[in-house]
Order: C-alpha cells, then structure tokens, then sequence
C-alpha cells in the first residue's frame, strides 16, 4: 500500500523533491510535463517508482469536478494541483529513481481509449480545495 497523501502531505514532499533535483539534469525533463501530457515516449518510465496515491481507498466514486469550478484550466501548466477535485484525485504520485523529480500520472478515458497521463508535481501549485 502506497500512502495516501492529503495536500499539505503532497505539497511538502513536493518541495523536498524540488530541493533535492533543483539543476540536476535527468532525461524525465526531456518532454515538458508542467501541464497534463500523454506520457510521452522520450520517458523511462522503468525509472518511475511510486511513492504515494491520491486516490482514496474509500472513495470509490471520486469527483469529476474540477477545481477551480466552471473554469476549467485542465491543460494549463499553471492550473492548480487540488487533490480532491479531478484528475487529481485519480492520481498516483510517482517520483524518477535517477533525479527526485516527482510526478503525477493517471489514466484517462476506459474501454477502447485509454490515455496514460503525466505531469510534473509542483509544490507551489498544490491547493488545499475542500469538496464543495
Ligand atoms: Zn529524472
């Protein structure tokens, strides 16, 4: 079992992660994650090991709401990282055994289409947005 990681969890391991790649050069940087990707090929993703989840075992119809409410900025590299609120709370937290960068991945749409996702964690960007 993965811990469950509330925002302000999320956001202190964030910035440890930072501290610690901050100028480190590492090929999980390739491909700009800092909004949501399809996982891109250029990744290894042998080199991403999992450190938490977001997603919450008793949870098991988790929101589509997204956070802010009715301005969506899904795609935004600036769009804030809200756990409770969609994608988030679909989220693994994942962490490149080279660097220390951490990253958050889930994936999109079910049946024939599925979309692995991908995107750089940033600990300023985490938000502690209550469910409305
Ligand atoms: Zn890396």
């Amino acid at each position: 079992m993965h811990p469950l990681l509330n925002a302000a969890a999320l956001a202190e391991l964030a910035q440890a992660a930072e501290d610690r790649a901050r100028g480190v050069a590492c090929d999980c940087t390739k491909t700009a994650l800092d909004g949501w990707q399809s996982q891109p090929l250029s990744l290894d993703e042998a080199a991403l090991v999992q450190v938490g989840t977001l997603m919450s075992p008793d949870d098991h119809e988790p929101t589509y709401a997204e956070y802010p409410p009715g301005n969506s900025q899904y795609w935004s590299a600036e769009a804030p990282i809200a756990p409770r609120y969609f994608p988030y709370n679909r989220c693994d937290v994942w962490e490149c055994s080279k660097c220390g960068r951490l990253y958050l991945r889930y994936t999109e749409g079910g049946g024939y289409f599925v979309d692995r996702r991908i995107r750089a964690l940033k600990a300023r960007l985490v938000e502690d947005a209550a469910l409305e």
